[in-house]
């Protein structure tokens, strides 16, 4: 009984902390004593992919600086709209590597389940700023299908959780889709991509730390940061609570213009991962998304900031660029 108590209130932390998203601009400028005409080239109503910004997130932005890092990744700006060739809606072929159900397997044991097409932010370079979600079965129901068509391909070692962000699926419905495949003989892997530990530390409830720790499954958690400065207190509280799980804790950031193409940024970001217990794992060159061209960095310019990295950080803390080339068997390295 009174476990239970406190299991609610914990999920209602985390989803009142949703629930008080910033989703106007003007509120988020506001917070960070900013207003309109302090940025250059704002687009006030984007179509589409609207703003969305927890508070905790926005509480870790500069205060007056409309150039701050964090801020610049949910900013919408009217250059998004400039149509610039080579960028497109669906970039890394998704399309093509549907097996229905919400599973898409473009690799080898790998097979990765669309578990919900929410977010707890909108980041603006998001490669699926334009994907279908709409056809996605509906929140936390309709993954039977997909569990049975993982269930019946034995040449599966892995599953991957991700969406949308799917840890934006309530307990229950996690629990519903995470018990089931903890059954599967051939599976030795689950893994989940999410940003929630870092823009919604709220999520790491006890009770959802209980839930990993009691699969059978090894589980490993992809979070995504993209800056130092993402890792305040709270999500430093996250990770360790998911160290202490023994869940294994891997990064993935997108290389961004003007946010983290700095060896400087990318070496302190190695450090504060590590200092959290999480190994840097992909650094992507941006997938070519219609609306994110203006976040692109070249292939040289990537590679010189590795050169630096190499030559700052152990192996250990240097993670490897790549990139998503449809109809490859894998990331491509770019090194
Ligand atoms: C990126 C990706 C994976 C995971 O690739 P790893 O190199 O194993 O991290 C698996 N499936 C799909 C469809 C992907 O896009
Ligand atoms: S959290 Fe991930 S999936 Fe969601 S908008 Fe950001 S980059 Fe895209």
């Amino acid at each position: 009984m009174l476990s239970q108590t406190i299991a609610t209130c914990q999920s209602e932390t985390w989803q009142s902390a949703l629930a008080n998203a910033f989703t106007k601009l003007d509120t988020l400028l506001d917070s960070l004593g900013l207003d309109r005409h302090d940025i250059e080239d704002l687009d006030p109503s984007p179509d589409g992919f609207r703003l969305l910004v927890p508070r905790g997130f926005a509480g870790l932005m500069r205060h007056g600086d409309p150039m701050d890092p964090l801020l610049r990744q949910v900013l919408p700006l009217r250059i998004e709209r400039n149509r610039v060739e080579g960028f497109v809606a669906d970039p890394v072929g998704d399309g093509s590597a549907d097996r229905g159900n919400g599973l898409l397997q473009k690799y080898r044991g790998r097979a990765l389940l669309m578990a919900t097409g929410a977010c707890a932010i909108h980041c603006r370079y998001c490669f699926r700023r334009h994907f279908p979600y709409a056809s996605l079965p509906a929140r936390g129901t309709g993954h039977q299908a997909a569990i049975a068509q993982i269930a019946e391909d034995a040449s599966l070692s892995e599953v991957i959780l991700s969406g949308g962000d799917p840890l934006m699926l309530d307990d229950g419905p996690l629990r519903r889709l995470l018990s089931p495949l903890d059954t599967i003989p051939h599976l030795r892997r689950l893994r989940i991509h999410t940003r929630l530990p870092i823009v919604l530390p709220e999520r790491i409830t006890e009770e959802l730390c209980r839930m990993l720790t009691g699969l059978g499954l090894q589980t490993i958690m992809v979070i995504h940061a993209n800056h130092p400065h993402e890792l305040g207190p709270q999500a430093e509280r996250a990770l360790r609570r998911l160290t202490r799980a023994g869940v294994t804790l891997l990064n993935q950031s997108v290389l961004l213009k003007d946010i983290n193409d700095d060896p400087e940024v990318l070496e302190r970001l190695s450090e504060r991962l590590f200092e959290n217990g999480v190994l840097p794992y992909y650094v992507h060159q941006l997938d070519r998304v219609e609306g994110a061209a203006h976040f692109s960095v070249t292939d040289e310019e990537a590679k010189r900031l590795m050169d630096c990295l190499r030559q700052r950080l152990p192996g250990y803390l240097v993670p490897r660029l790549v990139r998503e080339i449809p109809g490859e068997g894998s990331k491509t390295p770019i090194d």
